[in-house]
């Protein structure tokens, strides 16, 4: 393809990085710039303590065991996500149980919510889709009310914020991912936040396979040994090195993103304008991080026609997710609550257009103008 859907970031001081940690001997976990990159985190989004994890999948896999999630448990999440969202409570023998998107952000249905807790609703997993953030102060104001842990799925959210407040940094757990389709990327990698002190201590013990070895290694314990269960979540110091060149550029990546989308925007407008295509919508609270840009068709048929039509013209598109409630495992372990008014519906006709970091203006242009060639729009 002449225009990839997705290139990871890189900015020029990744090799350098990895290459201290390599001729230091100092490649395995929290390392140097592991905690560079905690320390990042931090700052940015204010939380208490942010630990970087092998991947988004297991820092939400580490917020169920911290939220002592189990069998039997219900927890409320949206159906339009990606399967690590469901898997980390499944695994832990939740049952999962969908509510309706708003069609407007693809976010989960705050209006909804409520009419979907029982006694058996343990926590609510708001996803921050595309970088918008979901509408919290409903959520958090509901999870107060009937005691639920709030987890974000803000894997998609690193520099967006909801109301000055970064996601991932206003529920009881935020969930970053440092994917390679992510803005910010280590390979694979994520991070798990932590908005108050509670949870820390547990979190660094499960994170280091139930042991209190971060303890050994500060010289607070004589030896480390097991406390609890727990598993391997932290990742190679090299990954994280990786990770911290981008960090250091966060802005400038950022800008670099936000250029992209307000460019697709302003171009595509008038085909909105015509009742082609429709746009996304940022609801005035949230300052988005253009992690995608992506455009609804008129349905299903239209938007495969456009996919094989970019295709042809060696442009990668990208659908985006099938419903959870619908897959196979979907099927055995969750239960959609309410009516599926759009989540099925809105899915099948999103279309994300390639967006990456160094994306060229004359690329996105000529994406716009094959879109507008299918469109028959001149
Ligand atoms: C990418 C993504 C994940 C998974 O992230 P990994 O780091 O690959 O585990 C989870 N949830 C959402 C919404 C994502 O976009």
């Amino acid at each position: 393809m002449r225009i990839n859907f997705n290139v990871p970031p890189y900015t020029g001081c990744e090799f350098d990085y990895i290459k201290e940690c390599v001729e230091a001997q100092k490649i395995c976990g929290d390392g140097k710039y592991t905690a560079l990159d905690n320390e990042w985190i931090e700052k940015k989004t204010g939380v208490s303590k942010a630990l970087l994890t092998t991947s988004c999948t297991h820092a939400t896999e580490m917020a169920a065991i911290l939220a002592e999630i189990k069998e039997g448990d219900e927890v409320i999440m949206p159906s339009y996500t990606f399967v690590s969202t469901a898997n980390a409570f499944v695994l832990r023998g939740a049952k999962v149980v969908f509510v309706d998107i708003r069609p407007d952000t693809m976010n989960i249905d705050e209006k909804l919510i409520e009419q979907a807790i029982t006694p058996k609703t343990r926590a609510i997993v708001p996803v921050h889709y595309a970088g918008v953030g979901c509408e919290m102060d409903t959520i958090m104001d509901i999870a107060k009310r009937h005691n639920l842990i709030v987890i974000e799925d803000a894997a998609q959210g690193v520099m967006a914020s909801y109301k000055g407040k970064a996601l991932g940094s206003i529920g009881d757990f935020g969930n970053y991912s440092f994917h390679e389709t992510k803005n910010y990327s280590m390979g694979e990698g994520g991070a798990l936040l932590l908005r108050d002190e509670t949870y820390v201590d547990n979190a660094i013990i499960i994170r280091e396979k139930g042991t209190n070895r971060t303890l050994y290694k500060l010289g607070k314990v004589d030896k480390y040994s097991w406390i609890m269960p727990g598993s391997s979540f932290l990742p190679s110091d090299m990954n994280a090195a990786y990770l911290y060149a981008q960090l250091q550029k966060a802005d400038e990546i950022n800008n670099d993103r936000l250029d992209h989308y307000n460019r697709y925007m302003e171009a595509l407008t008038p085909l909105k304008e015509k009742g082609l295509i429709e746009l996304p919508f940022v609801p005035e609270e949230c300052q988005h991080n253009a992690h995608m840009f992506y455009i609804k068709c008129k349905d299903f048929e239209e938007r495969q026609g456009l996919i094989k039509y970019l295709t042809s013209n060696d442009i990668l598109p990208a659908s985006h997710y099938v419903p959870l409630h619908s897959s196979k495992a979907g099927l055995k372990y969750s239960e959609f609550r309410g009516e599926d008014r759009y989540t099925t519906k809105e899915s099948e006709r999103l279309l994300r257009l390639p967006m990456y970091y160094k994306l060229t203006n004359e690329d996105i242009d000529e994406v716009v103008m094959r879109v507008k060639e299918f469109y028959k729009f001149n």
